[in-house]
């Protein structure tokens, strides 16, 4: 057998174990009935210590060593580079300390809801700050050049660091700002028609309709509801998406299309590379510019109330015919809030902005978490013009920090801008959008995406890819025109 076919068996084995750990977190968030939880934990512990050891073992390196030496072909050398990451990614950090994170994550997560529901930052802060000891501990493991962060991201985002990072969010800060305070002085936008009663099941089946429509393949994938929208994978063929319901009656069918933009990727990925490292989107960032495309270019567009207005309108008879117009506009209403997953598009990044920079400077021990609340508070002020009165509306409002996930963050406002980037290219492609758009006529632009992002699943390294599909690296310019001109004509400002 050639090491290429070794390690490709290998890697289905690897993949099984993986796949059964995601169906069971599928399972916990959309079925199992909550006395399962204790049993499931231990299920899921013993099968993650599995897929590691299956991971880092001995005969996943010589079929991995064999593979290096004999591949070939661009697709085989490839296959094998990802491999490499990954168990250099998981060889490098100390069994002893990957353990010792797993239990302080866990007890972390737990304290965090906790100090959360009581705003008491004080029982979070001693977590915290051990959580941050461990990935300063962990970057000293990994490695990097100029900044501890630098290997903490890279886990999230190969290549990233927090120069690149710092260059990205330098070219949107400003002209954020200036276009944040615009549409505040330009006064608020009439949305109050889309709260209302409208039942769980009708959102569902409207959601998943439109879904269908974009092209998702309903024989290879499903959509469940769950306390949190998410989407998960078993196979090219098999794609899950979860959704949830509740009071705002857009609000489920842009979880859905944000959810439905990764699963198309998914989908998508060549089915010979199915269950191995070549397999789905290639990271965080670029996986989040698809989702951010479906739900935020195409289906925050004019265009798409024009195809989709008389549908909802079907749908939910109650809801008030106030024309496509309205209707567009009132899911597009900007306001700075202090929540960043209930953010706007445009003021999104400047949640992640505040993020990013804290993370730094914990990570490089310029702040120290007992002074953290002040310093989130300052930057809210600073980027948002507004302050939280607590802490957990404030820096206690996300899971990451509780599970130890440091450098995540800007992974989110990279999807932002990079969506606007390579819509840029697609629009140069495929001319008039708009127009398939409002005929719902989704399938050039799906066709587009396969051939030129989805089909090289894991293939390219990121900053390989972006520089492929748009011709230059990763850039603010595409997503600054876009997002103001957008919003300009949302508020009529000149
Ligand atoms: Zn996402």
């Amino acid at each position: 057998m050639s090491g290429v076919e070794q390690l490709k068996g290998r890697m289905y084995e690897i993949n099984a174990v993986g796949s059964a750990l995601a169906i069971m977190g599928w399972d916990q968030q959309t079925n199992m009935p909550a006395g399962g939880a204790e049993a499931r934990a231990e299920q899921v512990g013993i099968l993650s210590t599995m897929y590691h050891e299956m991971l880092v073992s001995d005969e996943t390196k010589t079929a991995l060593g064999k593979a290096e030496a004999e591949a070939t072909g661009e697709d085989d050398k490839a296959m094998a580079r990802v491999v490499r990451r990954e168990l250099d990614l998981a060889t490098k950090l100390p069994s002893e300390l990957v353990g010792r994170k797993a239990l302080l994550a866990t007890q972390a997560h737990e304290i965090w809801m906790k100090a959360r529901k009581a705003n008491d930052y004080a029982m979070f802060r001693p977590h915290l700050g051990e959580l941050v000891e461990i990935c300063r501990e962990e970057a000293q493991h990994l490695g990097y050049k100029d900044h501890p962060y630098d290997a903490l991201t890279d886990q999230y985002e190969e290549g990233a660091t927090a120069a690149g990072w710092q260059a990205m969010f330098d070219g949107v800060r400003q002209p954020l700002v200036n276009l944040i305070s615009e549409i505040q002085e330009a006064g608020p936008i009439e949305n109050g028609f889309l709260t209302g009663t409208w039942p769980d099941q009708a959102q569902a089946e409207f959601t998943w309709d439109v879904i269908r429509k974009l092209g998702f393949r309903e024989e290879n994938g499903r959509q469940d509801a769950a306390p949190h929208p998410f989407c998960t994978n078993f196979s090219v063929n098999d794609v899950r998406l979860t959704n949830r319901f509740n009071e705002v009656l857009t609000s489920s069918l842009y979880s859905g299309l944000h959810e439905a933009g990764h699963g198309l990727y998914e989908q998508n990925s060549p089915v010979e590379w199915d269950r191995t490292s070549l397999a789905g989107g290639v990271s965080l960032g670029v996986h989040e510019s698809q989702s951010r495309t479906w739900e935020n270019i195409i289906g925050r567009s004019r265009s798409f109330w024009e195809w989709c207005y008389g549908p909802i309108r079907s749908a939910f008879p109650a809801l008030p015919d106030v024309g496509v117009d309205a209707m567009f506009k009132a899911n597009c209403t900007v306001e700075p809030s202090l929540i960043r997953v209930e953010a706007d598009e445009v003021t999104y990044n400047m949640h992640i902005m505040v993020r990013f920079e804290l993370e730094c400077d914990m990570v490089a021990g310029k702040l120290d978490v007992k002074d953290l609340p002040e310093a989130w508070n300052e930057k809210y002020r600073q980027y948002l013009g507004i302050v939280p009165d607590t802490d957990s509306m404030g820096c206690m409002q996300d899971v990451h920090w509780s599970g130890g996930s440091i450098g995540y963050f800007p992974t989110y406002s990279m999807g932002n801008v990079l969506s606007y980037q390579i819509w840029a290219c697609l629009q140069r492609d495929l001319g008039d959008t708009d127009a398939l758009i409002a005929r719902g006529d989704f399938g050039p632009i799906l066709d587009w995406f396969v051939e030129e992002v989805y089909r090289h699943g894991s293939k390219y390294k990121p900053t390989e890819l972006i520089q492929q599909v748009t011709g230059k690296p990763l850039g603010p310019e595409d997503y600054l025109a876009g997002i103001t001109s957008k919003y300009r004509g949302v508020y009529g400002l000149s």
